[in-house]
């Protein structure tokens, strides 16, 4: 709770810089921020809210209890025979809401009730008050990442373990997911499994397409654990890799390796993203690597720092972020690396150990 505290005091003196006089978020990775805990979000009303002077919640009855037990903060509760404007109302009386800074993901049937209560303020989203807060990671916070990424280092050798002729793309994704629950990840992410030409698509979702000599399989992974989320990519490679293959990965894994040392306090986020983006267009693949170098990660899988051109944000020590280039041919194959790296104190720690060589199963 003495976490939750100062979290809480140094987003009243952002709130403060940007004129905001009450933050409202609901049980979303912000929630679980600013508390240390997130409520079972449904559809009945649930808010945190802040203000300069204080901090409290709107809970339903039925979880006030298990609340409690999470936090000391205020509670205002409401039973689902009365609904929640009562409670609402009782908790910004007082108040004068000129400018409210809300969840960019709030529902709206939460935000409708709170601008009816609030009179209508002013509203921005908080995650320019919150962002650069959530991208300083803590010590803790990076132990939490580093355990999650070595979980899926575990759920990586299995998926590679499980690939082979004839099975399918979703039997792979099924041992991923599989893995992780067996190993305490309360929540799989994603696990995707592109082979072949379906490894041109990034997004590709695994499917009944069944692996076959000659395929390049990415395996693109990620859970939660403690709250933390975990995201990596390896490649298998079905059968005997055909030179142009192997031309193409060693670009992307030269790729990553410059990106990854690129990475120090001080340096802007578009230039890690110059850095893997100038070796592919060296090696002749600069048209082929469709999307930014790579994204923030902590409670939520896409967050702040996001590496790409034109991001001039400079890295700063606790910032973590996957480094993840890739190749797409269309028709052809894809190859994607993918790494998730923490900023230190001068230069930078890799929290996904697991080996980045081709693995080709016969
Ligand atoms: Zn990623
Ligand atoms: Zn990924």
């Amino acid at each position: 709770m003495a976490e939750s505290k100062n979290r809480l005091v140094h987003l009243q003196t952002m709130m403060q810089a940007a004129n905001v006089d009450l933050v409202a978020v609901g049980p979303t990775a912000n929630m679980r921020y600013l508390l240390g805990y997130v409520p079972h979000p449904d559809e009945r009303l649930c808010l945190l809210l802040v203000s300069l002077e204080k901090a409290g919640l709107i809970v339903p009855t039925l979880n006030a209890g298990d609340v409690a037990a999470h936090t000391d903060l205020p509670l205002e509760q409401w039973p689902d025979a009365e609904g929640p404007f009562q409670a609402l109302r009782r908790a910004v009386s007082g108040l004068s809401v000129k400018r409210l800074a809300i969840d960019g993901t709030m529902r709206a049937d939460f935000l409708l009730p709170l601008l009816a209560a609030t009179n209508q303020p002013e509203t921005i989203t908080v995650e320019g008050l919150l962002a650069p807060l959530r991208a300083r990671k803590s010590a803790e916070e990076i132990e939490a990442l580093a355990l999650a990424a070595a979980q899926a280092g575990r759920a990586m050798q299995a998926a590679m373990d499980a690939c082979r002729p004839g099975v399918t793309e979703a039997e792979v994704a099924w041992i991923v997911e599989e893995t992780f629950r067996k190993d305490g990840a309360e929540a799989v992410t994603f696990s995707l499994v592109a082979s072949g030409p379906n490894g041109a698509f990034p997004h590709h979702h695994s499917g009944p397409r069944r692996l076959q000599v000659g395929d390049a399989v990415i395996i693109d992974i990620g859970a939660t654990l403690n709250g933390y989320q975990s995201d990596m990519t390896r490649m298998v490679f079905i059968g005997e890799p055909p030179a142009d293959f192997l031309k193409a990965y060693e670009a992307v894994l030269a790729a990553n390796e410059r990106g990854r040392t690129a990475v120090r306090p001080g340096v802007m986020a578009q230039e890690v993203d110059r850095a893997t983006r100038s070796t592919l267009e060296a090696a002749g693949y600069g048209d082929y690597f469709i999307h930014r170098t790579g994204h923030g990660l902590g409670l939520e899988i896409h967050e702040a720092p996001y590496i790409m051109a034109g991001n001039e944000q400079t890295l700063e020590e606790g910032m973590v972020f996957s480094v993840e280039p890739g190749v797409y041919l269309p028709g052809q194959f894809g190859i994607r690396i993918e790494d998730i790296v923490a900023v230190t104190g001068t230069g930078v720690r890799t929290l996904t150990g697991f080996d980045r060589q081709l693995v080709i199963k016969k």
